[in-house]
């Protein structure tokens, strides 16, 4: 266990992760060892019980909850005759499915190409026994199989792509700095609602932003009309997951730097999801990280319309999961609750002003 989660919370976790991931879960096995098996990972014992539940359950794939190296990897692979993923590989699958700005996808390839150069297997091939499924998925389905000259190359040509980028958001967030829209950050577990959520907030501000000459904005940053006369800009974040290998940490650091950036977080939380808790959790563990734990923040507590009936618009539902914390409950799929939200935000930039005014001597 890490950073005060259970084994028990990871794995549950780690199930969601799979699900989401596209994964059928058939069963676990869990292993307390003081140090993991050089070669293996697991005692011998654990993986003869992985082999016999995988026939048992007809399962086809081990997903292991930690970082592996690539020849505990192939070892477990060999004795258990299962495809063997670890938990970076599964994080980097879901975020290749879901990376959705330029740079993201580019972040994503870089970092899974980078994974996988170790992993290559003697015939100079990622990933040739299994086409599809978990931990064979790039960005925009590309498929991640390539030789080792070919992947040096494309690493050299995406870091260069990467910088690029770079360059380019710095000089849209100095444009942003000067034309003083306040901006605000969506933070939240991975399926959380988040661009749902902006695109619902942000709906009709493509004429907004030609007029504002935002055209050149990274498509995750988007203008928001709080009323006629305010506005927001709004940036979808990625990379928020419980142990994020740090490898990620720093592939994602050029979009969680907009986090840190940012006047206010927008947490959003999956309301109808049982383990929202650790998935808060999860996430002020990644803002922690990058230094923005103190941010203000607004909790969005989202997918109210998948809650019971009886649960819906109910003061104290919303008191129980908000456990005063700042926020509101609403669904962004079905655009309720938007009103409260857009007040929430302008009550915290106008409440700024305010103190703003008075600290001028
Ligand atoms: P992100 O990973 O946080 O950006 O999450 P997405 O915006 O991609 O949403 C994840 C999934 O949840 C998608 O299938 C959305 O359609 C769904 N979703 C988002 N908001 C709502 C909501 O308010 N209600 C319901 N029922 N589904 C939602």
């Amino acid at each position: 266990s890490a950073g005060g989660w259970s084994i028990e919370d990871s794995l549950t976790e780690l199930k969601g992760l799979a699900e989401t991931a596209g994964a059928q879960v058939a069963g676990k096995v869990i292993q307390r060892k003081a140090k993991p098996d050089n070669a293996f990972f697991l005692g011998r014992g654990k993986v003869d019980e992985i082999g016999m539940l995988a026939q048992n359950v007809e399962a086809d794939l081990l997903i292991v909850d930690d970082e592996i190296s690539p020849s505990q990897q192939r070892n477990l692979e060999m004795s258990t005759g299962l495809r063997v993923v670890d938990r970076t590989a599964l994080i980097l699958d879901i975020f290749a499915q879901r990376a959705r700005s330029a740079a993201g996808k580019l972040q994503v390839e870089l970092a899974q190409l980078r994974y996988n150069l170790p992993r290559l297997g003697g015939q100079g091939l990622v990933l040739s026994r299994q086409g599809g499924g978990i931990g064979t998925r790039g960005p925009g389905e590309t498929k991640l199989e390539m030789d080792r000259r070919r992947i040096h190359g494309r690493i050299h040509d995406l870091e260069e792509r990467i910088a690029k980028l770079k360059n380019q958001r710095q000089l849209h967030r100095a444009q942003r700095k000067n034309s003083r829209i306040p901006t605000a950050a969506l933070v939240g577990y991975t399926n959380a609602g988040k661009s749902t959520l902006l695109n619902a907030l942000a709906a009709g501000d493509e004429v907004l932003a030609e007029d504002k000459l935002f055209a050149t904005l990274d498509p995750t940053t988007r203008l928001v009309e709080l009323d006629e006369k305010q506005e927001l800009l709004l940036t979808d974040t990625v990379g928020f997951i419980q142990k994020l290998p740090h490898t990620l940490v720093s592939a994602f650091q050029a979009t969680l730097e907009e986090t840190v950036e940012a006047d206010l977080l927008l947490h959003v939380v999956d309301a109808s999801d049982a383990n929202y808790e650790l998935q808060i959790k999860a996430v002020m563990e990644v803002l922690q990280e990058i230094g923005a734990q103190d941010k203000p923040s607004v909790f969005v507590f989202n997918k109210a319309d998948k809650l019971p009936e009886s649960e819906q618009d109910n003061e104290y539902v919303a008191a129980r999961m908000l456990q005063g914390r700042d926020g509101v409950v609403i669904s962004a799929k079905d655009e309720q609750g938007l009103k409260m939200l857009r007040e929430k935000i302008k009550g915290f930039f106008n409440q700024g002003q305010v103190t703003l005014t008075l600290c001028i001597p």
